[in-house]
Parts: structure tokens; C-alpha cells; sequence
């Protein structure tokens, strides 16, 4: 166990714990005609049918669940392009905490709603033009709130990486992970659990071609900022990795590939239409990847993280026709 990063494998599994009975365990399916198309044995996490239609409740709850009484009174703020909002607002609601969230304006009417139905209050501003960081950080000074980001805080990788824990216990040991990448949370936290209980088990990531600031870092050992992306998958337009993901990415991660958002959009069909499963198109990221043969993975037992679910269902069509 490497002891400089922020994250280990027990912090994972203490995560798994603190979430049972919260999160569902998501199941993992197979198809006949996915392994034809790619000659790899394929088990996609169902992440699509988590509760909040999307992993972030596992980092989220598992963040909450450690506040102290004094965080717990002065509540939880975030900022998020939706499923991490949700996710707060849920897990906040679980465990008798406030959540306040700074959500841009033209986020998904769905997902604006649900955060609000899980009783959160939410604040709007402009993706494109302004920081949402530090409009949280100044509301957390203002009210004595907790900052919970998307996904660059220790707690809330671990969080992520329990489904991870949940797909090896289930399937056995995998040749490749693949899991979208936005920040990094998700793919910090599913390769330390991956590479502790499967230590042969190469570990891949997957962002938008529009962009690729996670490969770039990678590539540069150091934090890339760009613009926001313009991209359908909206759930990783984030502009950089972490300052806490970014280690764990370098010492785990065997690389990211990129794909396209018309590949996306083709990953969408396929499972709507093939797996009866309904998609976000970040959440098609993994398997966009392995469709478009971005990596060689012929004879290989694959696990792809179907990462979310939430998508109007008239932006569906639109995107699908
Ligand atoms: C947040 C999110 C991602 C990206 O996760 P990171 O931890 O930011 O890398 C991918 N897919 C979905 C559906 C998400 O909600």
C-alpha cells in the first residue's frame, strides 16, 4: 500500500460499510451480442440504477456520514452539473443534515427538480462564465457550511470506489476496469480498490474527445486546466482533476482514452435498444470506448462502469433520432 496518497484500500472498504443498506448494490449484466461485437467477456456495473440514477451516492453519503455534530449543524454545501447535487441532497436528507446547492442554469430540468424534491436548496449560475468553487467557498465562510466537492476529497473517492469492491466480489477478478472520468473521484476510487483485490487488473479511464484534460494531466504529471467542454456528456465537463484524484490517477491508472459524442450517442442506442437499459451519455463512456475499440481487449474479462441514468427523456430522443 502505497502511504502517500490520499486514499487507500481500507478507506474504500470502510466506505463499502458505511453505505450498506443506503446505496443499492447495483447489478452487473451481461451481452451475448456486446461480447460478439467486441471478442471480450463484458460485466457492466448497472450504475444507471443506483439510487439518484447514478454512483455519486456513494461518495456523497459516505462524506455526510463522517461530519462531526458541529458540521452536521451547520449543514453541506456543493456544486454540481447535477448527479452529485442529487446525490448531497439525499444523502444529506438521510442523515438530518441542510444541503445548500450551486447548480449552473442550464442544467437538466430533471435533475434541478429532483435535488429540490430531496428537500435542498438550490442556487443557479453560468457554467461558462462563472466559478462555482468559489461561490462555495465563500457560502460555506458566510454560513459555517461544509464544502463536499464532486469529486476532489478523500472521502468522497472512497465512496465512489465501493462499487468497484462490489463488481470483483461478484464476477471475480477482472483483466480491465474502465470507468468514465470527469474529475477523477470515480476512477481514483474504483482503481484503489481495483488494484488491491485484483492486482493484475489493468485500469483505464475514459473522457470526451472535447475534453481531454485528464489524459493531458496525465501525460504532464500535472494538473491541466481547460475550458469547460462542450460535449453531451454533460456529467464530466469538468475543467481539471484534483489536486487529491490527480496522485491517485498517477500511480494506478494505465491510461485514458477519449471518445467521441457521436460514439456516445451510437453507445446510448445500443443500450437502449439491445440491453433495455436507459444511458446518460456520460455514463456511456467506458463502454463508448470498448465499442469504438479503443483498447485491445480481445479474450479479456472486462468490467465497464455504466456510471448514470439521468437524462431527460426528451433530450433522450433528441439525442437518439
Ligand atoms: C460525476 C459523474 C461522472 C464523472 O465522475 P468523476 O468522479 O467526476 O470523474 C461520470 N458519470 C456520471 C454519470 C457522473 O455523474
Amino acid at each position: 500500500m502505497d502511504t502517500t496518497l490520499p486514499i487507500s484500500f481500507d478507506d474504500v472498504a470502510r466506505a463499502h460499510q458505511r453505505i450498506a443498506g443506503v446505496a443499492h448494490r447495483t447489478p452487473v449484466l451481461r451481452s451475448r451480442t456486446a461480447d460478439a461485437l467486441t471478442g471480450a467477456q463484458l460485466f457492466f456495473k448497472c450504475e444507471n440504477q443506483q439510487r439518484v440514477g447514478a454512483f455519486k451516492i456513494r461518495g456523497a453519503y459516505n462524506a455526510i456520514a463522517q461530519f462531526t455534530p458541529e458540521q452536521r449543524a451547520g449543514g453541506v454545501v456543493t456544486f454540481s452539473s447535477g448527479n452529485h447535487a442529487q446525490a448531497i441532497a439525499l444523502a444529506a436528507s438521510l442523515l438530518g443534515v441542510k444541503a445548500t446547492v450551486v447548480m449552473p442554469h442550464d442544467a437538466a430540468a430533471t435533475k434541478r427538480a429532483a435535488t429540490e424534491g430531496y428537500g435542498a436548496q438550490v442556487l443557479g449560475y453560468d457554467r461558462y462564465r462563472e466559478d462555482p468553487e468559489a461561490i462555495v467557498r465563500a457560502l460555506a465562510e458566510e454560513r459555517g457550511m461544509t464544502v463536499i466537492p464532486p469529486f476532489d476529497h478523500p472521502h468522497v473517492m472512497a465512496g465512489q470506489g465501493t462499487l468497484a469492491i462490489e463488481l470483483i466480489e461478484e464476477v471475480g477478478a477482472l483483466d480491465v476496469l474502465i470507468t468514465p472520468v470527469g474529475g477523477g473521484g470515480l476512477l481514483s476510487g474504483c482503481a484503489t480498490a481495483a488494484r488491491h483485490l485484483a492486482p493484475r487488473c489493468a485500469i483505464y479511464g475514459v473522457e470526451p474527445e472535447a475534453g481531454n484534460d485528464a489524459q493531458q494531466s496525465l501525460a504532464r504529471g500535472e494538473i491541466v486546466r481547460i475550458d469547460t467542454p462542450h460535449t453531451v456528456a454533460d456529467a464530466a465537463q469538468s475543467r481539471s482533476v484534483g489536486r487529491h484524484t490527480l496522485p491517485v490517477l498517477r500511480a494506478l491508472v494505465d491510461g485514458i482514452v477519449t471518445v467521441s459524442d457521436a460514439q456516445l450517442v451510437e453507445t446510448m442506442k445500443f443500450f437502449a435498444a439491445r440491453m433495455k437499459l436507459l444511458v446518460e451519455p456520460t455514463g456511456c463512456l467506458a463502454a463508448a470506448a470498448v465499442f469504438a475499440h479503443k483498447l485491445e481487449l480481445r479474450g479479456k474479462r472486462v468490467g465497464i462502469v455504466l456510471s448514470g441514468g439521468n437524462v431527460d427523456l426528451a433530450r433522450f430522443a433528441a439525442l437518439v433520432a
